[in-house]
């Protein structure tokens, strides 16, 4: 089957194995940031509707999740703001009436966080993903460029409120862009509105590939660090990988493909692969699992465990 609105799963940073699902049309989002990793806005707006049809998403999950190994999350992102669709709610339910113990996590930019449906939709994941990057008028405009109807203040109070009522888990994300979003007195609003949030992770972060804008830069390690020390907030990580990150780069888009490129020279052993690769066990596991279920690799057993090699072509 194939899949026009779930992706991967990835192995994510954050998330463990991720199976993505993404509920608009691209690029259809209430903002049009210009880090956006997914290009420029198309569709701007604010208005909610099943931008992509219910019955085929669920569809396409049940056929991934009858013919694949259960992956740690299911991830609403993608080509823009996922609550923007009407069903969201609908398909989180239908998510844990299958398989209730993997757990649901939500990307949003929390435009529409106060949005009643979208407020009881996000309530029934464990994980929402909120970003902000931006609580005075000017960087929230010259970062995110928003549709006209979304306002900074309010979006910073609606997660707030929701962080109150919310029974899962916060990680709210920082978008740190220099000359964009890093004057002083743009962090100190920021730093106020994260102290009134309070998350339970904070993560901040800067481009690590090409946004919509070519003209825009990383900041260094350094600069966030000291952004981190001035936020001054329990908790709190930097995410970016800015450069030297190359092992969490190779896990987030290339590991199944890594795994078939070493084992195709030289049969391993999971163990040689954690210890090559340098990835969560799990991670490991569940690759193994696809690509054993899909025929491309076979495990033979020897004296120091099973070793894992490509299936050779007949030529
Ligand atoms: S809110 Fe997210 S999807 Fe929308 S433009 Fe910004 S980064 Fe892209």
């Amino acid at each position: 089957m194939q899949y026009h609105y779930i992706f991967g799963p990835v192995p994510s940073r954050r998330l463990g194995i991720s199976l993505g699902i993404d509920l608009v049309t691209h690029k259809t989002c209430s903002m049009d940031c210009i880090y956006c990793e997914c290009g420029k806005t198309t569709e701007l707006t604010l208005e909610q509707k099943e931008y992509v049809p219910f019955n085929d998403v669920v569809k396409e999950l049940d056929h991934f999740l009858t013919h694949h190994s259960d992956p740690d999350y299911i991830t609403f992102s993608g080509s823009g703001e996922p609550t923007l669709n009407s069903c969201l709610g609908d398909v989180i339910d239908h998510v844990r009436s299958k398989r209730p113990y993997i757990k649901i996590a939500v990307l949003t930019n929390s435009t529409l966080i106060l949005n009643p449906s979208v407020w009881q939709a996000l309530l029934k994941a464990d994980l929402v993903l909120p970003s902000l990057d931006a609580v005075s008028k000017k960087a929230f405009l010259k970062i995110n460029r928003p549709h006209k109807g979304a306002d900074a203040e309010e979006i910073a109070k609606g997660i707030e409120a929701f962080a109150k009522a919310f029974k899962g888990k916060i990680w709210l994300e920082v978008m740190i862009l220099p000359g964009i979003n890093d004057e002083t007195s743009d962090l100190m609003e920021l730093k106020e509105a994260i102290h009134r949030i309070k998350p339970d992770r904070l993560q901040i972060n800067t481009l690590d590939r090409p946004g919509t804008l070519s003209d825009i830069k990383p900041a260094s390690r350094s600069n966030l660090e000291r952004i981190s020390a001035l936020f001054d907030f329990p908790n709190t990580e930097i995410i970016a990988r800015v450069g030297e990150d190359v092992k969490a780069g190779i896990m987030r888009e290339e590991i199944r493909g890594v795994i078939i490129e070493t084992i195709h020279r030289r049969p391993c052993t999971k163990e040689d692969l954690l210890k090559i690769l340098g990835v969560e066990k799990n991670m490991i596991d569940t690759c193994i699992d696809t690509l054993l279920q899909e025929k491309k690799i076979v495990g033979k057993s020897e004296k120091r465990g099973i070793f894992f090699q490509t299936i050779k072509e007949e030529s």
